[in-house]
């Protein structure tokens, strides 16, 4: 009955967003569904794609292949959600005509539109949301207008089953409204029709966020499915599930794994921030100058269109200390044993890959959710230090420095890395056959296939 089910599933073309919706894939078709994974023009040049044996792929227009000039944030967005209703109705429309027609269509959370297209063509659908449930409510607090914007710098508010939240706590489109309007209602318009969802698929579990899953349960159907890690890496049930598979940067994997085994246990900071952010060239200096100051090993990945801020001269002068790569299979770095700490940007799946593995972290959020995060990382689950920026907003050298030696090898850093190792052990746990992201991919399908 259930190898009857498909399901179609289409992530927004981010790699943050790639990462989470496709491991979600494989949990689904592991449980029997058939499964079609549908990406879009834009990424497709760009996809670095392992065969999966789980899931199969389509690709669909999203405009990209019509643009001419450089677009705006703002029409990049419009663009996008017109050509993808468009081709997103004609493949739910041959698929409808096929031997096997879809039952239901799992969309990104960043797509609400994809939900109503769905149901027009007779199917249902839910969102997934590849962000943290705090960081949900607080966007759906948003939403319903129950938080001012912008937040005065300084101030605090509380809101249901959370710690009181700073300014520099909260998602920071929420008060850095002028520059990126169209971002900020991307993102809080993910909560504009959640309401008619019979489910609402969450890339977290119960017991990371305990508090606010059940404010948000209690209200809604909430399934929590994560950490929609790799399965090698957690409950080691998929054997063939060893990595996500599709990457929009070359990962050096060979590289990497070499030069982390050269190294003591613990004794390397690897530092990434992730497929998005950037850093102006003063912020690079400050980092150069405080990686060499630690004295630690680094691994380092600095994406190609960011080298050339780095200072002239900077691989070769660290070449006995540091390694600098454009993109590493992140996932095998954090599971390596002479990783010690992860300086991160705090995006989300970067947040759960490092509890999930247990490595302690340095906090450097930028922007979007990222400083919620940090917050959580800090105070909730106790498993690193944030770095604390100048007025001007730069992380200094000498403060870079303070925190890794602290989570590296200070005597705090050792409670963090007991703490994140707790961490790891429940991440697995929920994953495990019977855990409770486990039991709620398992009901979903089921519903799915009495439907
Ligand atoms: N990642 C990777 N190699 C790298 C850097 C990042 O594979 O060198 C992966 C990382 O494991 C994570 C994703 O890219 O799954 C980044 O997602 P995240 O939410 O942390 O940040 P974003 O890129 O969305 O800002």
């Amino acid at each position: 009955m259930e190898g009857e089910t498909h399901i179609l599933v289409i992530p927004y073309p981010l790699q943050g967003h790639i990462n989470p919706i496709l491991q979600f894939s494989k949990r689904l078709a592991s449980k029997g569904p058939r499964v079609t994974f549908v990406t879009t023009t834009s990424i497709n040049k760009s996809i670095q794609a392992q065969a999966s044996s789980f899931v199969s792929f389509e690709i669909i227009s999203d405009g990209s292949e019509e643009v001419e000039r450089l677009e705006t944030i703002d029409e990049h967005v419009q663009r996008f959600k017109s050509k993808v209703s468009e081709s997103l109705a004609k493949l739910i429309q041959r698929h409808n005509s096929s031997k096997y027609p879809p039952k239901f269509l799992v969309c990104d959370s960043f797509m609400p539109w994809a939900l109503d297209i769905a149901r027009q063509h007779g199917i249902d659908g839910a969102p997934f949301f590849t962000q943290s449930c705090v960081v949900n409510a607080i966007y759906y607090h948003a939403h319903r207008g129950e938080i001012k914007m912008p937040l005065e710098e300084g101030s605090s508010i509380s809101l249901p089953s959370m710690p009181s939240l700073g300014s520099n706590d909260l998602p920071s489109f929420l008060f850095d409204t002028g520059l990126y309007v169209a971002l900020q209602n991307l993102l809080v318009n993910q909560l504009s029709n959640f309401q008619d969802a019979n489910w609402l698929l969450c890339n977290t579990f119960d017991k990371l966020e305990a508090e606010v899953v059940n404010w948000m349960a209690s209200r809604w159907t909430i399934t929590t499915v994560g950490p929609t890690i790799p399965s090698m890496h957690l409950d080691k049930r998929l054997e063939e599930d060893k990595d996500y598979g599709l990457n929009l940067f070359k990962p050096n994997m060979d590289t990497c794994m070499e030069w982390l085994d050269t190294k003591e246990i613990g004794s390397v900071v690897y530092i990434s921030f992730g497929s998005l952010a950037t850093h102006g060239e003063e912020q690079m200096e400050e980092i150069t100058w405080g990686l060499k100051n630690s004295n630690c090993h680094f691994l380092w990945v600095v994406r190609e269109s960011e080298v050339k801020k780095l200072p002239i001269n900077f691989q070769q002068e660290t070449t006995e200390k540091g390694l600098v790569v454009s993109w590493c299979p992140q996932l095998e770095v954090l599971a390596h044993k002479a990783v010690g700490c992860f300086m991160t940007h705090c995006g989300w799946n970067s947040t759960l890959e490092a509890l999930s593995l247990g490595v302690p972290m340095v906090a450097m959020p930028q922007w979007s959710d990222q400083p919620t995060n940090a917050k959580f990382i800090v105070d909730v689950w106790k498993v690193g230090v944030r770095i604390k920026l100048t007025e001007k907003g730069i992380a200094t050298k000498e403060e870079i420095e303070l925190c890794i030696k602290e989570v590296i090898e200070g005597e705090r850093g050792q409670i963090m890395k007991r703490n994140a190792l707790r961490w790891k052990e429940w991440a697995k746990e929920a994953m495990e056959e019977g855990g409770s992201s486990d039991k709620n991919i398992e009901e979903f399908v089921a519903k799915l296939a009495r439907s």
